[in-house]
């Protein structure tokens, strides 16, 4: 069932049914069109992009100089079936060029058409760790929001419940014992719901406090970063603790692992609902209300995933990940290479035409090179974590980290270092699985050092390549 939804009134004397104001009248405007078009074929869906895609490389190669250049000879995308083949000339856009355009000043729009706001920026780190900036509109920020609640209303939550969220990691922000409390779920969903309040700790408490913290909130919902849900789960698990309200958690930010859904179910038994995006893009993917895969927000976004001569990917293939951002006029970001490598899914028999990513793999930088120069996924099935764990126990947290062609370092988190055996069969267990006799060597933590971002990789790989 889903709960009964309220939405505010903007306009006095009308408690029911709600009418709100300008803004989340356009909110509600964008939602009753996606409730119709994730319904819609992959054709449907493919020619109504194709429109807004002619809208954005019109304005484009108008208003920003950078795409006046990139886009010089190419006209509108046909109006038939082979519009992609035209839209591949368009070269892939790299982090390098998005800033060296920032820096000369021609990436961000000269004009924006009525209509489209303010412009507002944000900086990103990824995890090349070179900041670049995006700038986005007021418009792009209302279509951010419809998708946000496009999800509230997937995954059928109650909008009246206590949404808690460990994500905040402003030095400072969101301190342990209180952390900070809004009355409601935030700008995306107040702007037309009612909503209960949210709360929010900083993510660098120790997790007997995050624990503590979260007994005293009871909530409903707890969104937080794929690793931290992990050590929560694992804690309350081994404690005892229980979260009775608790219904779903919500991950983002970093790659989900397999293992880190049964941890939350065996500790809470509540499901896990996976969140795909980006600061600089937004939502790219959410998950399937039915399923555990993910379906492309196309009404938001182009997704193209490509294999290594630049062709689409079929269906259980795996191809890197360029975004057009469809609704960013600010700061178009027109087939971005952003350093994802995905596999693409089968339609989804829930009957949404929305494509399929069944798994998102992570970035570029971190695969794995063989011995032979050859690069590869060093993915870890939940087979091979069980083989792991029965070696050594006591892993609470494992990264590897390639230090050279020839070199892991296996950085582990365990109470104390592991002895001398174990470390022998663990090396074992490394060279079968990535398949070369790597040299292992191996490191203690506490806990594994996430990056700047707060991100957690379970595979880096630092070899340098000379900048
Ligand atoms: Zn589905």
């Amino acid at each position: 069932m889903i709960p009964p939804l309220s939405v505010n009134s903007a306009i006095g004397g009308i408690a029911w049914p709600g009418l709100p104001a300008q803004n989340g009248a356009s909110l509600l405007a964008i939602l009753f069109q996606l409730e119709q078009s994730q319904w819609w074929s992959a054709q449907e869906l493919s020619q109504r992009q194709r429109n807004q895609l002619n809208a954005l490389l019109d304005h484009a190669r108008t208003h920003v100089p950078f795409y006046r250049e990139r886009l010089q000879g190419l006209g509108d995308l046909p109006a038939d079936e082979t519009w992609p083949e035209v839209w591949r000339r368009i070269a892939p856009l790299t982090r390098a060029e998005i800033q060296a355009a920032d820096a000369a000043e021609t990436m961000v729009t000269e004009t924006l058409p009525p209509g489209h706001g303010e412009l507002r920026e944000i900086y990103t780190s990824g995890s090349t760790g070179k900041p670049i900036r995006s700038v986005r509109t007021q418009l792009w920020e209302l279509m951010w929001s419809a998708f946000t609640v496009r999800d509230h209303l997937w995954h059928r939550r109650d909008l009246q419940g206590v949404f808690a969220t460990l994500r905040e990691s402003g030095q400072g922000k969101a301190l342990y014992p209180d952390g900070l409390r809004a009355e409601s779920w935030g700008y995306s969903s107040a702007t037309i719901l009612k909503t209960g309040p949210m709360v929010s700790l900083n993510v660098a408490t120790p997790v007997e406090q995050q624990v503590e913290w979260l007994r005293r909130q009871n909530p409903d919902y707890l969104l937080t970063h794929p690793t931290i849900a992990r050590r929560l789960a694992d804690h309350c698990r081994d404690h005892g603790v229980r979260l009775p309200q608790l219904k779903q958690v919500i991950t983002i930010a970093e790659n989900l692992k397999p293992e880190v859904r049964s941890a939350v179910h065996d500790a809470w038994g509540v499901p896990l609902v996976d969140v795909y995006s980006t600061r600089e893009i937004g939502y790219i993917a959410l998950q399937c209300p039915d399923h555990e895969h993910y379906h492309i927000q196309s009404e938001h976004v182009l997704v193209e995933v490509l294999n290594e001569e630049g062709q689409p990917c079929a269906p259980g293939e795996v191809g890197k990940l360029l975004v057009t951002s469809l609704h960013n006029l600010a700061m178009p970001l027109i087939r971005y290479d952003i350093g994802d490598y995905v596999e693409v899914g089968r339609p989804c028999p829930c009957g949404r035409g929305l494509p399929v990513i069944q798994r998102i793999l992570g970035r570029t930088q971190n695969m794995l090179v063989m011995p032979s120069g050859e690069r590869r996924w060093p993915l870890l099935s939940s087979a091979n974590i069980a083989t792991m764990l029965e070696i050594a126990p006591a892993i609470r947290e494992y990264q590897f980290a390639q230090k050279a062609p020839d070199l892991i370092e296996f950085r582990l988190a365990v109470p104390q270092p592991l002895a001398a055996d174990e470390e022998a069969r663990l090396t074992e267990w490394v060279r079968t699985k990535l398949d070369a006799p790597f040299g292992v060597v191996f490191a203690y933590f506490d806990e594994i050092p996430r990056t700047a971002a707060g991100k957690f990789e379970d595979f880096v790989c630092e070899i340098d390549r000379g900048g």
